[in-house]
């Protein structure tokens, strides 16, 4: 395989994306079932934690923002008992964050040092240089599930704005705040 690895990168450097995924398709005509079979089940337990992680973080920013915007409130008049007792669940809630997050982080850790090697993995990797997050396909997807994509307010185009990680692009997850405070606004 280490022939393919070289021209996929000699084809790589020149840009040319299309042919390099066209070559790692064939290589896999060449790779044991196993290897793929390997490969296929890495990169469904990375899938999952990546959308986990994003989940994860939508939500700390989303009650982050609803903890702020409850306490403005609170400045300027009484909060009623409703409003009271969910703003301490949030801030409960906020509090479990640090633990979740170095969880997520020890899998992903874990997962990093068992990577297998081949094309699939190579494609996988190519991919996310290319921010295929942000891909047409990926966007009519958000756009179907009702996600920021079908609104056109622009979040998916933006990292999300989180202080444990920077750069991190991704659609919106069921936990997403944008997504939450339309569907309360508009009930769709
Ligand atoms: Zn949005
Ligand atoms: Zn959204
Ligand atoms: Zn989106």
């Amino acid at each position: 395989m280490k022939f393919f690895e070289r021209v996929e990168a000699a084809l790589e450097k020149r840009h040319h994306h299309a042919l390099t995924t066209r070559l790692r398709r064939l290589e896999l005509l060449f790779a044991s079932t196993k290897s793929t079979q390997i490969q296929e089940e890495w990169l469904k337990q990375r899938h999952i934690e990546e959308m986990g992680r994003f989940a994860m973080l939508q939500r700390e920013i989303y009650i982050k923002e609803e903890v702020a915007t409850r306490l403005k409130t609170s400045k300027s008049r009484l909060l009623t008992t409703e409003e009271e007792t969910e703003l301490r669940a949030w801030e409960d809630e906020l509090e479990g964050f640090d633990r979740r997050y170095c969880l997520h982080k020890l899998v992903s850790y874990n997962l990093e040092h068992q990577m297998p090697k081949g094309p699939l993995i190579r494609e996988w990797d190519a991919l996310n240089r290319k921010r295929e997050v942000l891909s047409r396909e990926n966007e009519f997807r958000c756009a179907a599930n009702g996600g920021c994509c079908k609104r056109g307010c622009g979040c998916c185009e933006k990292p999300l704005n989180s202080h444990r990680e920077q750069g991190i692009y991704g659609h919106c997850s069921t936990e997403c705040g944008c997504c939450a405070r339309s569907r309360k606004y508009y009930g769709d």
